[in-house]
C-alpha cells in the first residue's frame, strides 16, 4: 500500500513530491496523460522566481521532477480511471490495475477550454490548435496569416510566440481591452505584427468542406455584422477546465469544477488533499501552484502522522 499518491505531474504534484518524499513518504506520483502538465507547453516562463533569464517551461518541469526523484519520489507514466475514496485504503485504478493509497493529493491540473464549434471540433489538428509552442513552428503556419481568439496572458503569449513564424497575427477578442497583465498586453499589442480585431467572436472555422483552416467567421457582438479573415491556423486560448470530472459527485467542487477545499488543501473526505490549478481558479500561476503543493505535502504528512500514532 501506497502512503501518499499525487495524481499530476504539474507544478503543484512535483512540488507535492519533493516535499513528500522529503518527508520519507516514498510519494508514487502519477503523470496521467500530460507529464509535467501544463507548463511544458509554454516557451519561456519569466515569472517563476529565482530564474532572472526566465526558463523554458519543459526544462522547468523536468528539473522539478529530477528534484523530486533525487528524494525518492517514483514517477509512473499512468492516468486515473477510477477512484474509491469510500473505505480505507483508497484505491484508485490506474491503466486496469488497483493502487491502494493511505492519502492521496490531486493535482490534476486544467485543460485547453474550447470553443465549443463543431467546425473547431472537426478542423483540431488540421489548423485548430490550443498550443502555439506545440504547434506555431509547423510549416503549414510558416509566413501565414493566423488567428488566437482570447484576452489574457495565455492569448497574449500565444500572439507574440507566433510573430516569429506568421505574417500576420490576428488577435480575436470579444471586448474592446484585453484581460491580460499590463506587461503581457502592452508588448503583445506594441508588436507590428499583432493585429487586434475586437468584439469579436469566432462563428465558424473554416472549411470543413476542404478539412483544413483556410479561415473563421467573424461576428461583431455590438453590431452583429459577419466578416471572414482568411488564415491557415486558429490557436485558441480562451483559458481552461479542471481536470476533476473523475471526482464528481465525490469531491466538493463549485459549479464550474474547481475542487474546493475544506480547510488549508482538505477536501470534503479525510486524508484527501487538493493543490494547483484543478482547485485555484483565481491565480493560477505556476509559483502557487507549486505552493499549494507544497501546503498538501505538509497537510498529507501531518495526516499520516496523527493518523499512526
Ligand atoms: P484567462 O485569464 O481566464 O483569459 C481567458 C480569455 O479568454 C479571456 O479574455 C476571456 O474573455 C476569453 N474567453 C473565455 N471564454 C471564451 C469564449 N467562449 N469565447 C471567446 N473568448 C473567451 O485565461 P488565460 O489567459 O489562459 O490565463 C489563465 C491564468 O494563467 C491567468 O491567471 C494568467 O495570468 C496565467 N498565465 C500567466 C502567464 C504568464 O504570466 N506568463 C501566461 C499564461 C497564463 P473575457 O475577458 O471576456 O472573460
Amino acid at each position: 500500500m501506497e502512503k501518499v499518491v499525487i495524481i499530476g505531474t504539474g507544478c503543484a504534484g512535483l512540488t507535492a513530491a519533493l516535499y513528500t518524499a522529503r518527508a520519507n513518504l516514498q510519494p508514487l506520483v502519477l503523470t496521467g496523460l500530460h507529464p509535467g502538465g501544463l507548463l511544458t507547453t509554454t516557451s519561456i516562463v519569466e515569472n517563476y522566481p529565482g530564474f532572472p533569464d526566465g526558463i523554458d517551461g519543459y526544462e522547468l518541469m523536468t528539473r522539478m521532477q529530477k528534484q523530486a526523484e533525487r528524494f525518492g519520489a517514483r514517477v509512473q507514466f499512468g492516468t486515473v480511471e477510477a477512484v474509491d475514496l469510500t473505505k480505507r485504503p483508497f484505491t484508485l485504478m490506474v491503466d486496469g490495475e488497483p493502487i491502494e493509497a493511505e492519502t492521496i493529493i490531486i493535482a490534476s491540473g486544467a485543460s485547453h477550454r474550447h470553443l465549443g464549434l463543431d467546425s473547431e471540433a472537426k478542423l483540431e489538428k488540421k489548423g485548430v490548435t490550443y498550443c502555439a509552442t506545440c504547434d506555431g513552428a509547423l510549416p503549414m503556419f510558416r509566413q501565414q496569416s493566423l488567428v488566437v481568439v482570447g484576452g489574457g496572458d495565455s492569448a497574449c503569449e500565444e500572439a507574440t510566440y507566433l510573430t516569429r513564424f506568421a505574417s500576420t497575427v490576428y488577435l480575436v477578442h470579444r471586448r474592446e481591452s484585453l484581460r491580460a497583465s499590463k506587461i503581457m498586453a502592452e508588448r503583445t499589442l506594441a508588436n507590428p505584427k499583432v493585429k487586434p480585431i475586437w468584439n469579436s467572436v469566432v462563428t465558424e472555422v473554416l472549411d470543413v468542406k476542404q478539412d483544413r483552416v483556410t479561415g473563421v467567421r467573424l461576428k461583431d457582438i455590438r453590431t452583429g455584422a459577419e466578416t471572414v479573415v482568411p488564415c491557415a491556423g486558429v490557436f485558441v486560448a480562451i483559458g481552461h477546465v479542471p481536470n476533476t470530472q473523475l471526482f464528481k459527485g465525490i469531491i466538493d467542487m463549485d459549479e464550474n469544477g474547481y475542487i474546493k477545499p475544506k480547510r488549508g488543501t482538505e477536501t470534503n473526505v479525510p486524508g484527501v488533499f487538493v493543490a494547483g490549478d484543478c482547485s485555484d481558479h483565481v491565480y493560477r500561476q505556476a509559483v502557487t501552484a507549486a505552493g499549494l503543493g507544497c501546503a498538501a505535502a505538509i497537510d498529507a504528512e501531518r495526516y499520516l502522522a496523527a493518523k499512526n500514532h
